[in-house]
């Protein structure tokens, strides 16, 4: 650092009450002037650096009461991050931008992601099998159209934030035993935002963001299995301050079927027939997932359980190739209501059965005579 300085209050050319409006003031008529892209005399960019650190000084409290008591000495061990030794001009930048509306990416204003959001969905077993897409209508946070999310009013201006003198920071300087402490922490004012909305947007008062009800279209692929989760990338919650959208995950139930239970990827069907078909066996017809029907050959002596597999007519693998199978398994439905010819005929037919084979207990043909009655 310099060893000759000049006065602070001489440098801005501020009386030493002045307040601190008078200072600002004074310094950005000054940093204007002298500004090294606007003046190229020799000797303006120190001038311009000189200007500068005055008003670091001068317009932090505390800084100007210790300099005020001390002068330069006062100021040692305060914290001149933001460099006036000339290392780091970039914060020095960053005060001309922050008063002259030329910044743009500022480092205090910190990208924040876009919340997830979660929409659940059911479909049909139809629809799984084929695939099918969904409109959806979700509540979610929006960037502003009205302000492209600035927060501010079309045409008004942002103002640098007072309280941390447009850095999005604050610091404090505390004293203790063991030396000077530095706390840097996210101005409460701005929030970390380094500006102040004035003018606030109409529609969305100055978030930059509005909730928003957005429809689209979800394409769901064939095979999905109850319980899947989709990820539609960036539709969720926009971000703040240029973040990354979130996303939307989609939570897909499938309903279940009054025909066709589901095993991962084969659906099981079961084929009612009573026990004349069973025993004499018949040419079935099945429904299939896809709406048509097919051809199911019982042969003679089906018991009830047995499955026969219908290759390919079950629920597509996927995004695999390929499908899963429909199982039909036999059921064998042993009447109830029986008509008096009908018990007729069962009676003769348990007549002819005789006793029943590999069972030598014959009470039991017994047993089926009393019951039929
Ligand atoms: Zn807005
Ligand atoms: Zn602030």
């Amino acid at each position: 650092m310099a060893t000759t300085r000049r006065d602070y209050y001489e440098v801005l050319g501020v009386p030493r009450g002045a307040s601190s409006e008078e200072i600002k003031k004074a310094f950005r008529r000054l940093a204007m002037e002298y500004h090294p892209d606007r003046n190229k005399d020799g000797g303006a960019e120190a001038r311009f650096k000189e200007i500068g650190e005055a008003y670091e000084v001068l317009s932090d409290t505390e800084k100007r009461a210790a300099y005020d008591r001390f002068g330069h000495a006062g100021l040692q061990g305060f914290d001149f991050g933001r460099g006036f030794d000339g290392s780091d001009f970039g914060g020095f930048g960053d005060i001309f931008e922050a008063f002259f509306g030329g910044g743009s990416a500022r480092r205090s204003r910190e990208a924040q992601r876009g919340a997830d959001r979660r929409v659940d969905i059911e479909i049909e077993l139809e629809e799984a099998a084929k695939g099918c897409e969904r409109e959806l209508t979700i509540d979610r946070i929006e960037r502003c159209t009205r302000c492209a999310g600035s927060g501010s009013e079309p045409g008004s201006q942002l103002t640098r934030c007072k309280a941390c003198e447009g850095t999005g920071q604050v610091r404090r300087v505390s004293r203790s035993f063991f030396g000077q402490f530095v706390n840097i922490t996210v101005c409460g004012q701005c929030h970390g935002e380094g500006r102040i909305v004035t003018n606030p947007c109409d529609d969305c008062r100055g978030s930059g963001r509005q909730r928003r009800q957005h429809s689209l279209t979800v394409k769901i692929p064939a095979g999905v299995a109850d319980g899947s989760r989709m990820r539609l990338s960036g539709e969720g919650d926009a971000g703040a301050n240029g973040g990354q959208p979130g996303h939307l995950y989609v939570y897909i139930s499938v309903a279940a079927h009054p025909l066709f239970a589901r095993e991962d990827d084969d659906l099981v069907y079961d084929l009612p027939m009573n026990p004349a078909q069973a025993a004499l066996g018949f040419e079935a017809e099945v429904p299939t997932i896809e709406g048509d029907r097919a051809p199911v050959k019982v042969p003679p002596g089906t018991q009830s359980g047995r499955i026969f597999t219908l290759r390919g007519k079950g629920i597509p693998h996927l995004q695999a190739g390929g499908r899963g199978d429909l199982l039909v398994r036999a059921n064998v439905l042993i009447p109830t209501d029986l008509t008096d010819e009908q018990r007729e005929l069962l009676r003769a037919l348990a007549e002819s059965f005789g006793t029943p084979v590999g069972n030598g207990d014959k009470s039991i043909l017994g047993k089926i005579k009393d019951a039929l009655g």
